[in-house]
């Protein structure tokens, strides 16, 4: 079953839900980038994370990007995601070295640093968010993301649980919403609910639908489901693109790369696709940019 988003309101309309089963996002993203253990946890938790704001933004020309920055030996993770639930993302480090049965927490490969989040909703200048990292976890760190950055009291739940093999066998996440001047009650109720509640990804484990988890977690909520939308891994990249960005490097630049006589190799660094250009290609590009300076 591919993976999917399902959009709901609880509480009267006082909660917002966004949920979603990324196990096919995170498995394709470790065997591109080929990850360590702690590196695919990692990933699939931002990349849960990207799926899930993506598909909470309003406009379809909308793009979100969630970059974690840390001092452990990870680096970071760089995920970007569209309002149709297209995410892609990679790690700065794809193996530790960890192993199943030597395993690493995903707060010390990443360590200390920050998170930002990038909105780019067709203005000129995105919207930058930033709030510093204060677990390593992901899920706790966008919580106070959400807290602090957007004021908006928020319950991120992200989980990523792997097969011996270290392949992914379940992957998921959850972002609750209060609204403002959500009752009292209403608040005491979710709180309840989402403390007695075992994690998703073990419930998906067990057989269960996101549907059924969530009208089990909010069965004194009154759920009301609004949609339902796939979510998956996708790169956009080509090579008309990566021309873009050799065109952007500048021309001397190009020069040397010309004069070094050699084919030059990029790797998209989403999905690791690799775009060869020839001495000649890159001639031809470098004319390109003389005639248009005319
Ligand atoms: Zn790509």
């Amino acid at each position: 079953m591919p993976d999917y988003i399902v959009k709901a309101t609880a509480g009267n309309g006082q909660i917002r839900v966004f949920a979603a089963t990324t196990r096919g996002i995170a498995e394709t993203a470790r065997t591109i980038h080929q990850t360590s253990p702690v590196v695919t946890q990692a990933l699939g938790r931002l990349l849960t994370a990207g799926s899930l704001m993506g598909s909470m933004m309003k406009n379809d020309d909308e793009l979100i990007t969630l970059k974690v920055a840390g001092d452990g030996p990870m680096s970071g993770l760089l995920v970007t995601a569209d309002a149709k639930g297209n995410v892609k993302g990679y790690p700065y480090v794809h193996d530790l070295g960890d192993t199943m049965a030597s395993p690493m927490p995903v707060s010390e490969a990443i360590g200390g640093g920050a998170l930002n989040i990038l909105k780019d909703i067709g203005l000129r200048e995105p919207y930058v968010g930033y709030s510093p990292l204060i677990s390593g976890e992901l899920a706790e760190d966008l919580t106070y993301y959400y807290a602090q950055s957007e004021q908006i009291p928020t319950s991120v739940s992200l989980g990523v649980l792997l097969n011996d093999d270290g392949s992914v066998r379940q992957a998921g996440g959850f972002i609750i919403q209060l609204m403002p001047n959500t009752d009292e009650e209403v608040i005491d109720a979710l709180e309840e609910a989402l403390a007695d509640t075992p994690s998703l990804t073990k419930l998906l484990d067990e057989g269960k639908t996101l549907e059924a988890i969530m009208e089990d977690l909010f069965k004194n909520l009154n759920l009301k489901i609004s949609s339902t939308e796939i979510t998956r891994f996708i790169c956009d990249c080509s090579r008309q693109r990566i021309t873009k960005a050799l065109v952007s490097i500048g021309k001397e630049d190009l020069v040397d790369m010309i004069s070094d006589q050699e084919d030059i190799e990029i790797n998209c660094d989403f999905c690791r696709e690799k775009y060869v250009f020839s001495p000649a290609d890159l001639q031809s590009i470098l004319n390109r940019i003389e005639e248009n300076e005319g």
